[in-house]
């Protein structure tokens, strides 16, 4: 460990704070296990300072009228795109993953957040309900002081996916980005600094889930929290937030199928299901992690899967060709392992992957893992059914449509699915019948920003994305106005 290794404080009313306790969390890079930075450990004093900060400066924010607010997003927008290789290079450092999907997915998507929500509350409409003598009209006011708790496997993507929609409706946030990959959320407020956000209006709080975290969410003077993470958590958060009364929005786990009929586009189902399984290392809500396949064909399928999936580039995040990173830390690997081995316990066969990859120099260090594919597993089973987070597919054949919405269904996650297959009233009765919040058809997370995207049973409460964002953000009132 170097001794110049960058301290990394809070962000407070346009401040760079230590923590009130003066203490330091090491932040490691995934890649080689060493540590790339010292954050701010912050407990409920700092979270306070931030609330606080974030309630002076919202009124002046909020009576910025939608067009003045909106020009400061384009211009984080333009602040993030000046900067894409650099932060794309960044989130791979601080996260594991390749940098490549950085430069493609992440940071081009934390600008979109940006551009979209710009555009969105420039263009909302807002309805008027005529009566006999009367006329309603519905307004939007904001909320006042958002806090935001944001996870490590898309940190930039998913924080501005928060912050954008809050910031455009008015509110002043306090946000806590995963200790695990805290960089991007500091750069981010460089970014909006130099594009003329108020100071205040956005505050970065860093630390621990249960220290900061947790005050954050109980804080009296946060009126809304916008959570993405885990189950377990999320119904703490919940759990926290709910006597207070706090409108709340849980955005947590899945564990989703990729639906394989025998009358699929082989080659682009192939692809696509590769994707849904070990995209990110597998460290994606929305991953596919258990590969349905109709029967007729499984045999096939899962030996062409395990091949393409076996050739997938394991390695060096920062090497372009790189296709599978480092997990996102050594403990999320060692638990990625005990499922593995559970696995096996179970009885399934791993087809492909699972080990660690011996790289060279500093990679040694890294937490690196072979993407795995599983058979022979009981669908009910602890393996095919726990959210793993990993890259990790279970694959598991049904006989018919019937069968294969009952295993789709048959978990306590209801966050997504993809159904594969060229029958166009299959496609619908299929969707229609999963007990999910997304379902995409020959394709995986292809997303529009306009639409509705959450899930259902144990992966949350509430719709984040376009006008969904928009509502969570603002409180709506009617005023009933007599002629
Ligand atoms: P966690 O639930 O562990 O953490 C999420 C965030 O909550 C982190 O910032 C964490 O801080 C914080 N936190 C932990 N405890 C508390 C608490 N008591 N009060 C308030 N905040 C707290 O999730 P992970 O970071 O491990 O992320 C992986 C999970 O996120 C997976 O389950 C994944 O499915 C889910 N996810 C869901 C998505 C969706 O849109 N549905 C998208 C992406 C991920 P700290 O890191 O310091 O513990």
């Amino acid at each position: 460990m170097s001794d110049t290794v960058r301290e990394v404080p809070n962000r407070i009313g346009g401040r760079r704070v230590p923590a009130a306790s003066g203490a330091w969390l090491d932040d490691v890079g995934p890649a080689t296990g060493e540590v790339i930075a010292r954050i701010a450990r912050s407990d409920a004093r700092d979270v306070d300072a931030a609330v606080q900060a974030a309630r002076a400066a919202q009124p002046a924010w909020a009576a910025l009228s939608d067009e003045a607010r909106a020009r400061v997003l384009d211009r984080v927008a333009d602040g993030l795109e000046a900067r894409l290789d650099e932060l794309a290079a960044l989130e791979s450092r601080d996260q594991g993953k390749p940098v490549s999907l950085a430069r493609e997915v992440d940071i081009p998507r934390a600008i979109a957040n940006f551009r979209f929500f710009a555009g969105a509350v420039r263009h909302q409409e807002l309805p008027s309900h005529p009566m006999p003598g009367a006329v309603n009209l519905t307004q939007r006011s904001p909320v006042g002081v958002c806090g935001l708790v944001t996870p490590w496997n898309l940190p930039l993507y998913l924080l501005t996916w928060k912050a954008a929609p809050a910031l455009a409706m008015g509110n002043a946030v306090v946000a806590k980005p995963s200790e695990l990959t805290p960089l991007t959320a500091d750069a981010l407020v460089d970014v909006m600094e130099e594009a003329g956000l108020p100071p205040g209006v956005f505050n970065l709080v860093h630390g621990l889930g249960p220290e900061a975290g947790q005050a954050l969410v109980e804080h009296p003077d946060v009126k809304a929290v916008s959570f993405t993470g885990g189950t377990v958590t999320g119904r703490r958060v919940a759990a926290t937030a709910a006597p207070r009364f706090k409108k709340l929005s849980l955005e947590l786990g899945g564990k989703n199928a990729t639906v394989v009929f025998d009358d699929c586009d082989w080659e682009a189902t192939l692809d696509g299901a590769v994707r849904a399984g070990f995209a990110n290392q597998g460290e994606i809500c929305l991953c596919g992690s258990r590969l349905l396949v109709q029967r007729s064909v499984h045999d096939r399928f899962v030996e062409a899967y395990a091949a393409r999936v076996a050739a997938l580039t394991v390695g060096d995040p920062a090497d372009p060709a790189t296709r599978v990173g480092a997990l996102v830390s050594a403990a999320h690997r060692d638990k990625v392992e005990g499922y593995l081995r559970l696995a096996v316990d179970e009885g399934g066969t791993v087809r492909c992957g699972g080990t660690r990859p011996d790289l060279p120099g500093s990679l040694a260090g890294g937490s690196f893992l072979a993407p795995a594919v599983v058979s022979g597993l009981a669908p009910a089973c602890r393996t095919a059914t726990e959210e793993i987070f990993g890259p990790v597919v279970t694959v598991h054949p049904f006989d018919d449509e019937e069968e294969a919405i009952a295993l789709a269904n048959g978990v306590a996650y209801g966050l997504s699915a993809s159904v594969w297959t060229r029958d166009l009233g299959r496609a619908h009765r299929v969707a229609r019948a999963l007990d999910v919040g997304m379902v995409w058809v020959n394709t995986w997370l292809l997303r529009d920003l306009r639409v509705p995207f959450g899930g259902v049973k144990d992966s949350g409460v509430g719709r984040e994305g376009g006008r969904w964002s928009l509502e969570f953000f603002s409180e709506t009132k009617n005023v009933c106005i007599a002629w």
